[in-house]
């Protein structure tokens, strides 16, 4: 049984309801060219998805990217930084906080349409406070008609990079769409994900209409670790492990063939700390390795204005979901990267 609850409007409505100004929607393009350049390896610099697990509350995101803007300006000849505002979040058991989208104040109830006009509000606004748009994930895909003006960077979670709708959607969208290994680590896997994204030609139904998509040759490759068969954390950033998937990516003739490593997740076993260490070995490999170098083009990394996380939202700027590098380490991290591209 599903009690009906509310009618939500259709995307159109929404959008037409909450627009991107016309001045943010140059600066949009803009990010959209740059990110673009990199996934297409027309550029040395290295992409950089960077932010909080989950966006939970407008302010403390919005402090965030306005201090992630200034930095891009230290660093803009080297990095093309995309901030994350994930506002919508996979739960390993499915239960518990599913992220903005669905509950705009996560101490109170959930409210989807208001959790919508709070996630349009937060991604203009961030793109205005920092000059930056961002990444999300695209969870629900028949959702992301609802942000699909506003972003640079949609990411295929590894609960999802097996399924069949979020393939379809990615092979209609124009921008960088980077999908995550599979929780099992499968190489095949992910590649015939990266695959069925990248063709064109797929009709099915979207938004109430038939539609027929283009193909996303912007599709690539996150690794972020795997989790064997007893839940143990299985890292994919090592040397050999990422140079066996260049292997298997090169085979396969994939469009601008590219590996983004989450520096989080199964990578660090979620000891976010280390991922100073996981990006810092990752940029040696790179020296050393002329293929690493040309496959491997940049980080996920999670990232807040407090370290770690808390289970409630008590500290202002600290992760409710994975636990984050605080912001001093952030910036370091950041220079660093950034004086070895
Ligand atoms: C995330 O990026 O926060 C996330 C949920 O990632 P994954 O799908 O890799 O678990
Ligand atoms: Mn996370």
């Amino acid at each position: 049984m599903f009690k009906k609850e509310e009618r939500i409007p259709e995307a159109e409505e929404i959008l037409a309801q909450e627009p991107l100004p016309a001045d943010l929607k140059k600066v949009k393009a803009e990010r959209d060219r740059l990110a673009a350049e990199v996934i297409r390896g027309k550029t040395d610099k290295m992409l950089l998805i960077v932010g909080p697990c989950s966006a939970h509350e407008s302010k403390p995101v919005l402090d965030y990217v306005e201090r992630l803007g200034k930095l891009n300006e230290r660093v803009k000849d080297k990095l093309v930084i995309v901030p994350r505002i994930y506002t919508n979040k996979p739960r390993t058991k499915g239960v518990g906080y599913k992220g903005m989208f669905t509950q705009p104040d996560p101490k109170s109830k959930e409210d989807i349409l208001k959790g919508i006009l709070t996630i349009r509000r937060l991604h203009i606004d961030a793109i205005g406070a920092s000059g930056l748009s961002a990444a999300d994930e695209m969870l629900y895909p028949e959702n992301y008609a609802y942000v699909e003006d506003l972003l640079t960077y949609i990411a295929i979670g590894a609960r999802s990079s097996e399924n069949q709708m979020h393939r379809l959607v990615s092979s209609g969208i124009e921008l960088p769409v980077g999908i995550k290994n599979p929780m099992s680590g499968s190489v095949p896997v992910l590649l015939n994900s990266i695959y069925a994204a990248q063709s064109g030609g797929q009709v099915f139904k979207y938004q109430n209409y038939q539609v027929r998509t283009s193909g996303n040759e912007l599709a690539h490759a996150v690794l972020r670790g795997a989790v064997d068969g007893y839940g143990n954390d299985i890292p994919n950033f090592h040397y050999e492990t990422v140079m066996s998937v260049i292997e298997g990516y090169a085979k396969t003739g994939l469009k601008n063939p590219a590996i983004i490593i989450d520096a989080n997740h199964s990578n660090s076993g979620k000891q976010y700390r280390q991922q100073i260490r996981i990006v810092e070995e990752v940029m040696n490999n790179r020296l050393y390795d002329k293929d690493f170098k040309k496959y491997v083009k940049g980080f996920m990394i999670e990232s807040f204005i407090e370290e770690g996380c808390q289970k409630e939202d008590i500290v202002y700027g600290k992760s409710i979901t994975d636990p984050c590098l605080g912001w001093t380490d952030t910036e370091r991290l950041i220079l660093d990267i950034a004086d070895k591209v």
